[in-house]
């Protein structure tokens, strides 16, 4: 089944002569359990496509359906991971805290969200590091409770912009296969960007290449590997 569709889709920053031309004529589908990569060089509006369909921006024309319903506002069977990991947790709560914070308005009581949270930190690695606070983690740590805070809301997407591109070369094939084997043990629909070819199809199920701004697929690639 599907689980996104994006149909002709078009966002243009400002009006007039000056209007910038981000995305244009963007049409395809994410299918449920899939893990789809983006791929396409630095400013052809990758974020902007995934800011359209977290609701972030309303796109100039076309349509964004997630399970079949269109989407207007912020889906809120959807999360986000964002490449600036530095900027996206609350230093003033607790990696605990901050899973937990995620899941107050989608968890009723305080012992299921702390048991939600708990289970999260534990598929990313995390569990003893509960009570820390993000600044007394590594970037790549932080990340993994960016990713744990996403995985924690159970979301029917998971959208991913750049989120392994902030981190030394070693942490961010870390990431990558944490990603994976968490994908294959607790499944999700995953919809990641990266400007990295290798990544694209280290990662993906399927690669949609991306033309240079604005943004329209120029490919759709499965990938099909032996199985191991
Ligand atoms: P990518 O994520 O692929 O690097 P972006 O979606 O960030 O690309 O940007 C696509 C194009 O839109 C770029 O030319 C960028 O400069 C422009 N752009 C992005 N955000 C804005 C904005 N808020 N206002 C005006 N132009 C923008
Ligand atoms: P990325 O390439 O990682 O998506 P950028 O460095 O292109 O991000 O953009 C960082 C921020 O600056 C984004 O929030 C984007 O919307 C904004 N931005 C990018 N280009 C422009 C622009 N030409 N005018 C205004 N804001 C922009």
């Amino acid at each position: 089944p599907t689980m996104l569709e994006v149909r002709e889709l078009a966002h243009r920053y400002g009006t007039g002569p000056g209007a910038h031309v981000a995305v244009e004529d963007l049409t395809f589908t994410v299918h449920q359990d899939e893990l789809a990569c983006i791929v396409g060089p630095s400013g052809c509006g990758k974020s902007t496509l995934l800011r359209c369909i977290a609701g972030l921006i309303r796109p100039t024309e076309g349509e964004i359906s997630l399970h079949g319903d269109v989407v207007r506002g912020v889906p809120d069977d959807l999360a986000v991971v964002f490449q600036d990991y530095s900027r996206s947790l609350f230093p003033w709560l607790s990696v605990r805290g901050n899973v937990e914070f995620a899941l107050r308005t989608r968890v009723r009581g305080r012992t299921e969200r702390r048991r939600r949270a708990q289970e999260a930190l534990s598929w990313v690695g995390l569990e003893a590091s509960a009570s820390k606070y993000p600044w007394q983690l590594s970037g790549g740590m932080q990340q993994r409770v960016s990713i744990a805070r996403a995985l924690a809301c159970q979301p029917a997407l998971l959208l991913m912009d750049e989120p392994f591109a902030s981190v030394d070369a070693q942490t961010r094939a870390d990431l990558e296969d944490l990603l994976l084997r968490v994908r294959r043990e607790h499944g999700s629909t995953v919809l990641l960007v990266t400007h990295d070819i290798d990544e694209s199809v280290y990662l993906g199920d399927r690669v949609l290449v991306l033309s240079k701004s604005p943004a329209s697929i120029v490919a759709d690639l499965p990938v099909d590997l032996p199985a191991q």
